[in-house]
């Protein structure tokens, strides 16, 4: 089986605990963040919960390549303020850095927002030199840019955002992209049917290249077609509808890559990643 799914599990209590609620709820894949999503800092990694999220990541049986943490909400790379940006930047590399204490070989990210401060170029400028940074102080990780919804002034809601992104990258073996099918969605790219979802993946070949998608996020959406509205949704229930997941369990591209589900609803993921393996024709 080709098809990496789980979903972004709880580290509350610690890193080590999200390995055993992935393993609760039959995920061969998932998300966490490495920190306190909504505070700047953190106390670095303790040896014994390294030692322990090893140990659980390898009891689940998970291959830590389907393991796609994901950054604190707070960091915007892109933010129009020096001393903000910096702070952001700071607080960037130290997520990369704690990835690479676990053995993580992935971060994914928002690219970041202009707050209608600047034009969006200067605003991916600036994520870009950050991203940069933030390769030279780190060894292995690759940074994962997620498309979003285009909400408020959120940047990376085009493919062409993306690729814009990751041509400034000095080391484009360490860069890719994350592709969120609610955001997708809200920002004006179909999936609903099986032309527009090719379509749709026809452009992200041309754009940004397969070879640059590291993982996915599984989301159906409660706000419109191109509404520009991030708003989660579980699957089959919002606007995008089964189909579109049933394409994706079947699309031979999107193999040995991290499936995860951000659905709304955190008790039904079991029954959401089994539907999912339910969808493969063979
Ligand atoms: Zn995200
Ligand atoms: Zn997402």
């Amino acid at each position: 089986m080709a098809k990496f799914v789980g979903a972004h599990v709880s580290a509350s209590g610690g890193v080590h605990n999200a390995p055993k609620n992935a393993e609760a709820i039959g995920a061969k894949a998932f998300a966490l963040f490495t920190k306190n999503q909504r505070q700047w800092k953190a106390k670095p990694l303790a040896k014994e919960h390294i030692d322990a999220f090893n140990e659980h990541v390898q009891k689940a049986g998970i291959d830590k390549k389907h393991i796609l943490p994901h950054d604190s909400y707070l960091i915007n790379l892109g933010h129009p303020d020096d001393a903000q940006r910096q702070k952001s930047l700071d607080a960037f590399i130290d997520e990369v850095q704690r990835c690479e204490l676990l053995g993580l070989d992935k971060l994914n990210f928002h690219p970041g927002s202009h707050l209608r401060k600047i034009s969006e170029e200067e605003c991916l400028d600036r994520i870009a030199d950050a991203m940069n940074e933030s390769l030279r102080q780190s060894d292995s990780v690759t940074l994962v840019i997620e498309n979003t919804a285009g909400q408020g002034s959120n940047l990376g809601y085009k493919f062409e955002h993306l690729w814009y992104l990751i041509d400034k990258t000095n080391d484009k073996s360490r860069v890719g992209v994350c592709l969120d099918t609610a955001h997708m969605f809200a920002a004006g790219y179909d999936i609903r049917t099986r032309e527009a979802y090719e379509a749709t993946m026809r452009e992200f070949d041309e754009i940004v290249g397969f070879e640059y998608l590291k993982g996915m996020h599984i989301n159906d959406s409660k706000a419109k077609f191109a509404s520009r509205v991030d708003r989660h949704h579980s699957l089959g229930m919002g606007e995008i509808g089964l189909d579109a997941f049933r394409f994706i369990m079947n699309d031979e591209r999107l193999n040995n890559i991290p499936l995860i589900l951000e659905t709304i609803d955190d008790t039904i993921w079991d029954k959401e990643i089994a539907l999912l393996y339910s969808f493969m024709e063979d």
